[in-house]
C-alpha cells in the first residue's frame, strides 16, 4: 500500500505543477491514445502499481487542463489545495455519510461547514442543508421542498399520494431559465412545458413587472447568476411578492450565490437569503472537486419531509441524519472538502477569491474590448460574451482559440447573436494566465479576420 500510494501521490504531483504550462485541451493524438485502455477485460489480476501507470500514461494526457488557470469553459472551478488534499484524505478513510452511526465525521463536518454557509449567506439557523452532487440535484431537491410545501398547505401529501390527482401547483420560471432547473422540474412531475416564462431584460433577468398575480400555489423559480450573463434576477422584488401571496420561490444560484460574500458584489444578490430554498454548487466558484452542490431549504423540516425515509434497521435519532436531507442515501462524504476549503480560506480569502474572478472577468472585457471587438454583456460579475464579427468569424475564431491551446472558452448564443464566453471562476487564474489568455484570443482573431 505505501509504494502503491507513494506512486499515486508522486503521479498526481507532477501532474499539477505541469498544468499551468500545458495545453488546456488535449491534442486529438492524445485522446486517439485512451484507446490502450480499451483492452479486453483481463483474467489474471493486474498490479495496481500498473493500473495506475496506465491511467497517468493515458489517462492524463487526454485530460482537460479545467484545473489549472487558463480554462475559462462553461462555469468551471479548480480544485484549491486544501480541497485536493483533503479529498485524498478522505478516499483513505472512504466514509459513507448516509447516517451518523456510519461517520460521524463525515456527519459532523456537513452540519459545521453548513454553520458556516448559513452564516456566509445570511440564512437563519433553521434551515436546511443537503450535500448533494451539483445544482441540477440540488434543484430537483429544492423543487422537492417546494412540491411538498405547497401541497401539504393544500391538504395533499405527495409524497405517499404522488401527483395524480393532486392540487395544481403553478409554476413559474424566467425567460432565461437554465436547462438543468428545467431538467429537474421534469423529474419532480411538474414537466418543463407546462411552466409560465416571464419576459427578461437585454441582461437575462426576469422582469418582476410581467409576473402574474401570485398566490400560494405558485413556485416562482428564479436565477442568481446567469450562465451566459453573469446577471441576476431581482430577488428582492420577487422575494416580497411571493411572500404576500404565500408563494414560493425557488432560487438556482449555481455560481452567482457566492457574489454574496463578497461585500463589492453582495448587492447583485440582495432578496436571495429571503428565497424558500437556494441552489447552489461548490464545484463551481467554491473551487472544490467534483462532484458537490448544496440545497438550502429556509424551514429545513419541508426538505427533511421531502427527503426521509425510515427502516426497521435504521433506529430514528433526534440528530441530523444526512441523508435526510439528500435524494441519495449511501454517498462520500462531500463535507470534507466544503469543511477543508472554508477552514483554508478564512472568509477574507473567500471574498478575495471571488473578487479577484470578477476583476479578472472585467479586464477580460477591457482587453477585448480596445483590441476592437464587441462585449455584449455588463460584466457584473465573472462572465464576459464577446462576438468577434460576424457568427461565422466568430464561430472560428472560438475553434482556433480552442485548438491554439493557450486556454479554452466555449461558444454561445445570446439574444441572437454567437459569442464566445468567457467564465472565470478558478482559484488558479493568475493576472499572468489573463493577460496571455487575452493574448492568444487577439492574436488569434485578427489572424482569422484578417485571413492569415
Ligand atoms: C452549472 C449550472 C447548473 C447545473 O449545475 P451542475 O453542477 O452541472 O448540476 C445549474 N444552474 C446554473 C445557473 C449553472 O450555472
Amino acid at each position: 500500500m505505501t509504494d502503491l500510494l507513494r506512486e499515486a501521490q508522486r503521479r498526481a504531483e507532477a501532474y499539477r505543477s505541469e498544468i499551468s504550462e500545458r495545453r488546456v485541451a488535449p491534442t486529438p493524438e492524445n485522446v486517439a491514445r485512451l484507446e490502450h485502455l480499451a483492452q479486453p477485460l483481463p483474467d489474471a489480476p493486474t498490479d495496481p502499481v500498473e493500473v495506475l501507470r496506465l491511467l497517468d500514461d493515458y489517462g492524463s494526457p487526454a485530460t482537460v487542463a479545467s484545473t489549472g488557470g487558463r480554462y475559462f469553459g462553461f462555469v468551471t472551478g479548480g480544485s484549491l489545495p486544501a480541497a485536493l488534499a483533503a479529498t485524498w484524505l478522505a478516499s483513505a478513510w472512504d466514509q459513507n455519510c448516509a447516517f451518523r452511526i456510519m461517520s460521524p465525521v463525515a456527519s459532523r463536518l456537513e452540519e459545521i461547514a453548513s454553520d458556516w454557509l448559513r452564516d456566509l449567506f445570511g440564512l437563519s439557523p433553521q434551515a436546511g442543508v443537503g450535500f448533494g452532487t451539483g445544482a441540477t440535484m440540488a434543484n430537483f431537491a429544492g423543487l422537492a421542498a417546494a412540491r411538498h410545501a405547497l401541497l401539504a398547505r393544500a391538504g395533499w401529501n405527495v409524497e405517499d399520494q404522488g401527483l395524480f390527482g393532486a392540487p395544481e401547483i403553478r409554476v413559474i420560471v424566467g425567460e432565461e431559465v437554465h436547462i438543468s432547473l428545467l431538467k429537474a422540474l421534469t423529474l419532480v412531475g411538474f414537466g418543463k412545458a407546462r411552466v409560465t416564462q416571464i419576459p427578461a431584460d437585454s441582461q437575462g433577468r426576469m422582469r418582476a413587472e410581467k409576473l402574474p398575480p401570485l398566490d400560494d400555489r405558485t413556485m416562482v423559480c428564479i436565477q442568481a447568476g446567469n450562465v451566459n450573463t453573469g446577471a441576476f434576477d431581482p430577488a428582492a422584488e420577487v422575494c416580497a411578492r411571493a411572500q404576500e401571496a404565500g408563494a414560493w420561490v425557488h432560487v438556482d444560484g449555481a455560481f452567482g450565490v457566492w457574489a454574496a460574500v463578497a461585500p463589492a458584489r453582495a448587492h447583485l444578490a440582495a432578496g436571495v437569503a429571503a428565497a424558500d430554498s437556494i441552489a447552489t454548487d461548490c464545484h463551481k466558484w467554491l473551487n472544490v472537486p467534483y462532484d458537490c452542490g448544496l440545497i438550502f431549504v429556509k424551514d429545513g423540516t419541508h426538505l427533511r419531509n421531502a427527503m426521509t425515509f425510515n427502516a426497521a434497521y435504521l433506529e430514528a435519532t433526534p440528530e441530523r441524519e444526512p441523508s435526510h436531507f439528500t435524494p441519495e442515501a449511501s454517498r462520500r462524504a462531500r463535507g470534507v472538502e466544503v469543511w477543508a476549503v472554508l477552514r483554508s480560506l478564512g472568509r477574507k480569502g473567500l471574498v478575495e477569491m471571488v473578487e479577484r474572478n470578477c476583476r479578472q472577468a472585467a479586464r477580460f472585457a477591457e482587453g477585448l474590448r480596445s483590441a476592437g471587438f464587441s462585449i455584449l454583456n455588463e460584466v457584473v460579475l465573472n462572465q464576459v460574451l464577446v462576438s468577434f464579427g460576424t457568427p461565422e468569424q466568430t464561430r472560428r475564431i472560438i475553434e482556433e482559440i480552442q485548438r491554439d491551446g493557450t486556454c479554452w472558452c466555449g461558444g454561445t448564443e445570446w439574444q441572437g447573436r454567437i459569442a464566445m464566453r468567457i467564465s472565470v471562476s478558478s482559484w488558479a487564474t493568475t493576472d499572468e494566465d489573463v493577460e496571455r489568455s487575452l493574448g492568444a484570443m487577439v492574436r488569434i482573431a485578427r489572424g482569422v479576420l484578417s485571413g492569415r
